[in-house]
């Protein structure tokens, strides 16, 4: 017998609907390229999404068409993010750091109609787009008077675009599995892969990412999300905020930038924000050489990547703020598993602490999560045994944009791709990727824990470890190193530095020091041109 209850689809439409009823009166404040400080309701900013709604429509926009945005993150941005979902297109994200001819790939993988591009990438696809012969125009998003003298084919202001248009619009009704946003994720082999959201799998995880638990999100809270809404529906907070109707603080361009940070922190009272472990970084080292302080910060969310338990503890020892690893990726929406300490926990003594807080958290319901061995033979939640992490759940990809075969195994998981142990209580540590996993005389290695222990010494700056073939042991751990100054640390002091932190076999048998280190698109290190970079490398005795 089913039950007897309404059968309302799950669609970011009701997303919006609801934040302009309920929380219409709440404040988006937005660095633009355009202004440096722009403040609106989100009444106006939803009048806004349904004039360009109607603009789109205009522009002969077509149910089902993909509507391609290169933007950073600001009202303009959320005002694409509804219309153009809330319209029944896919609203494509696209990651503008990528290299041009992954751009070109995926702009015509995705078949985009339309791209909508901030002033500053104007210039990039004034170059590219005699290679994108699918797009029918282009909508630069500002004003009349910063529009620039353009050679983009069908160049449109945003502004001007949008003006033109009514504030009235009959939104469609969706069907909730219907198709909301596309993003791609650059692996380190062949061409990326697109993840194609939809209205449901986007609302259900909006549900979990405003949990207690997890972003923990109020009505009373400003939040400043630093993850770029190019980059996996920035982490989701560009729904969650609205469907709890808290204030949101948008950096533009300028999220790198420690001192705009800084500013907006102070003037807007953010109390919350997320962001990857370069930003941190970056506002750390700014509020250190400034001397100034963040008051209203309570807590920040880091992911992405691993980071340094010694940003955490700067973080709290210093602004007294309170930093949550958490961890996912663009095929899970991405949130996957979340570090948020149960009181048990936060009492334990220092050195167990700093362990647990390193780690990614105990899964979020939605996400059913297993740890695997070589042959698929489930490993227990022991803190010791360490296996391919495997997902599955209502926010999870079962099959890439286009592809023919589904992407999961038998048993309908997807292989993370991870490696990770975890332990009694439920909380997942990361230890490595599959494919960079070191191979020693037959054990494991794991190269993130030894990037973790070699950033903790002062005189890092950043730090790789790879696994580079050797003639006894198959592999060996190699760390290349920046240091804070050149010639700062010697190489016998750096390795002296893992004794007694690490196994004594897991000690990288060599150190290289460098000036900058390779990263992907999106900020991560990229081990693989390390491998082909160092694969000659010749250890010493
Ligand atoms: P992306 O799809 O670009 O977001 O990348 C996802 C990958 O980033 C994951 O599969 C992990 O390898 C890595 N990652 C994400 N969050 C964390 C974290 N908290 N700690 C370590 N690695 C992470």
């Amino acid at each position: 017998m089913n039950g007897l209850m309404m059968d309302m689809p799950l669609t970011i439409t009701s997303i919006m609907n609801f934040a302009n009823k309920v929380h219409g009166d709440q404040e988006v404040v937005s660095v633009t390229a355009d202004n440096p400080l722009h403040r609106c309701t989100y009444r106006q900013l939803f009048s806004r999404a349904r004039q360009l709604a109607n603009a789109l429509k205009s522009l002969g926009a077509e149910q089902g068409d993909c509507i391609a945005t290169l933007a950073w993150n600001d009202h303009r941005h959320i005002e694409l993010y509804y219309g153009i979902s809330s319209s029944g297109m896919i609203c494509h994200t696209i990651n503008p750091r990528l290299f041009e001819e992954q751009l070109e790939y995926i702009i015509n993988h995705a078949e985009d109609q339309w791209v909508f591009v901030d002033l500053m990438f104007v210039p990039l696809l004034e170059k590219l787009q005699d290679k994108l012969p699918g797009v029918k125009g282009f909508v630069v998003l500002t004003g009349e008077s910063h529009m620039p003298n353009t050679n983009l084919r069908n160049a449109h202001c945003y502004e001007t675009l949008i003006a033109a248009e009514s504030d009235q619009f009959e939104f469609p009704e969706l069907d909730e599995n219907q198709a909301s946003a596309l993003c791609y994720t650059s692996g380190t082999t062949g061409n990326p892969k697109g993840v194609l959201y939809s209205h449901r799998s986007t609302v259900l995880h909006c549900y979990a990412a405003a949990l207690p638990d997890v972003f923990n999100i109020s009505v009373n809270d400003t939040m400043m999300p630093i993850v770029p809404m190019f980059h996996v529906n920035g982490w989701g907070n560009a729904y969650s905020c609205f469907m709890i109707g808290a204030k949101m603080v948008l950096p533009g361009p300028k999220m790198g930038d420690g001192e705009t940070l800084c500013n907006l922190i102070n003037r807007e009272k953010v109390n919350k924000s997320a962001g990857v472990p370069t930003i941190w970084m970056a506002l750390l080292q700014y509020l250190e050489t400034s001397g100034e302080s963040v008051p209203s910060l309570e807590s920040l969310v880091v992911g992405g990547a691993a980071c340094p338990v010694s940003i955490m503890k700067a973080f709290e020892e210093k602004h007294n703020v309170w930093m949550h690893n958490a961890w996912g990726m663009t095929e899970m929406s991405p949130l996957g598993t979340f570090n948020s300490l149960s009181t048990a926990q936060k009492q334990l003594p220092e050195e167990e602490l700093d362990i647990i807080r390193q780690k990614a958290g105990r899964p979020i319901f939605g996400v059913d999560m297993k740890i695997v061995d070589a042959n698929d033979k489930e490993l227990p939640w022991d803190g010791e045994s360490s296996g391919a992490v495997k997902v599955r759940g209502p926010w999870i990809t079962n099959r890439y944009f286009k592809a023919e075969e589904s992407n999961l195994d038998a048993d309908g998981w997807f292989e993370t791709g991870d490696v990770a142990t975890i332990d009694s209580s439920s909380f997942m540590n990361i230890t490595d990727r599959t494919k960079d996993v070191i191979k020693s005389g037959g054990e494991w290695i794991s190269s993130i824990e030894l990037e973790n222990c070699a950033v903790d010494h002062p005189q890092v700056t950043e730090a790789a470890v790879v696994g580079i073939s050797h003639p006894r042991w198959t592999e060996r751990p190699l760390l290349l190193v920046i240091p804070q100054e050149p010639g700062s640390i010697s190489a016998a002091e750096m390795l002296a530095w893992f004794d007694g932190k690490v196994a004594s076999w897991w000690i990288p048998s060599d150190v290289v020091f460098v000036e900058s280190l390779p990263h992907t698109a999106t900020g991560k290190l990229s081990k693989k041109d390390i491998r082909e970079e160092f694969k000659h490398h010749q250890w010493t005795e």
